[in-house]
């Protein structure tokens, strides 16, 4: 295949993304008005329901002018050569193989970051401002921005710089040793990130004592689950919109609750979320996902390792010789299809294990304090009662409201 061949390839992927992520919006979009079904009536009043209505179109409108942007300039930057314009002026500044690599991620990186902060200003101080979501203040905005920068230099560099040098050093072999890094990074970050990167943006403190530590004490010992760590997250520094997680295994697991969770709902709704994030962990969905996330990385490092060297893939962007960072951005865009392919799969699995956690907490605790937590919750982040089943396909990691509450009334 010539050069000329896999550029069209190239754009043509792209653009064929765009559009039909475009489609299942837009279908998404005409089913907002659809009629309720029975089991969802209540959640909203009147008011309420065009309330969620006016949220959900603005949402809409956000998305199809964002992601128009972000293909216009995206194209615009491949026809004339952005990667080769780039790469010609990093080579100006170093000769040094793994300089080159940071200096022209960091680039393309901080240019596209620049480029869509408009964006994410307007969608929390104009969107989520308006329907009264947002707590984020113009200095948490600045500082988060700052902080992620950083953050990204320092691990994303780090990571980046180790990668590059392994395949400097080794090659055919790369896709191993890069394999092993990476599964050691993802294993170590669901260890501790709580306890690294989380202090970052957020104060963690352990619930208190007091009601809800006494419900959810005789909880965990009713099944017999060691819970000494819960944190409170303090999510209303940013949003009201209300969330938990589990992390972790093993002596590190540990279960986050956000303030605006305990804010919002009883203490037996709060232990059912809870019964229902100890069903993910007593069915091994942790452990599940970080194996199937470190096979997949395997699969795409091996993938890469097949197609990095080639030199038409570089010449393709404009660049003659066949160079590490040129290669990775052609593959990455070349590996889109199959991402999307395996997204789709983790997904619908992540819906399978939602169902299951909702199972033991239904079967372990309390399904109908479960459903009026769902509801509650739905109903305060103004979530859309009516999508589109390709849509929820496509997007969806939980089943949606409906299948849930059908599911747990079962
Ligand atoms: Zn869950």
């Amino acid at each position: 295949m010539t050069p000329t061949v896999i550029f069209y390839i190239l754009i043509g992927i792209i653009s064929l993304k765009f559009l039909f992520d475009t489609y299942i919006n837009a279908l998404n979009a005409k089913h907002f008005n659809d009629v309720i079904s029975e089991e969802l009536e209540g959640i909203y009043n009147e008011d309420e329901y065009l309330k969620s209505q006016h949220y959900k179109k603005e949402n809409y409108k956000f998305s199809l002018y964002s992601s128009l942007f972000s293909i216009v300039t995206t194209l615009l930057f491949f026809i004339f050569d952005g990667f080769a314009f780039v790469d010609s002026y990093v080579k100006t500044v170093s000769s040094n193989a793994i300089l080159i690599t940071l200096i022209f991620f960091g680039i393309i990186a901080f240019s596209s970051d620049i480029l869509s902060l408009p964006f994410s200003y307007y969608k929390t101080f104009v969107i989520e401002e308006k329907f009264g979501f947002n707590k984020t203040s113009k200095t948490t905005f600045i500082f988060d921005k700052i902080k992620s920068w950083l953050m990204m230099i320092v691990v994303g560099g780090g990571l980046l710089a180790l990668i590059t040098w392994f395949y400097l050093e080794t090659t055919t072999l790369f896709w191993v040793y890069t394999w092993a890094l990476i599964s050691f990074f993802t294993i170590f970050m669901n260890l501790f990130y709580s306890k690294l990167l989380v202090p970052l943006f957020n104060k963690q403190t352990p619930l208190e004592d007091g009601e809800l530590k006494i419900a959810i004490e005789n909880f965990a010992t009713k099944i017999g689950f060691k819970l000494d760590n819960i944190f409170v997250i303090d999510g209303s520094k940013r949003s009201t919109k209300a969330n938990a997680y589990f992390s972790g295994f093993g002596n590190q697991k540990r279960i986050t609750l956000y303030d605006t969770l305990i804010n919002d709902l009883e203490t037996n709704e709060i232990v059912a979320v809870l019964a229902h994030e100890v069903g993910h962990y007593k069915r091994k969905h942790i452990i599940y996902n970080l194996l199937l996330s470190i096979l997949l990385t395997g699969f795409t490092f091996f993938i890469l390792s097949l197609l990095i060297g080639n030199q038409t893939l570089s010449q393709a962007l404009g660049v003659e010789t066949a160079s590490f960072h040129i290669g990775l951005i052609a593959f990455a865009i070349l590996y889109s299809p199959i991402s999307e392919i395996t997204s789709l799969f983790m997904n619908s699995l992540s819906r399978k294990f939602e169902y299951q956690a909702d199972d033991y907490a239904k079967e372990n605790f309390d399904g109908d304090a479960l459903i009026s937590s769902l509801k509650k919750l739905s109903k305060n982040s103004l979530s859309n009662l009516t999508p589109h089943s390709l849509y929820v396909k496509i997007h969806y990691s939980h089943p949606t409201l409906l299948q849930r509450i059908i599911n747990l009334k079962k």
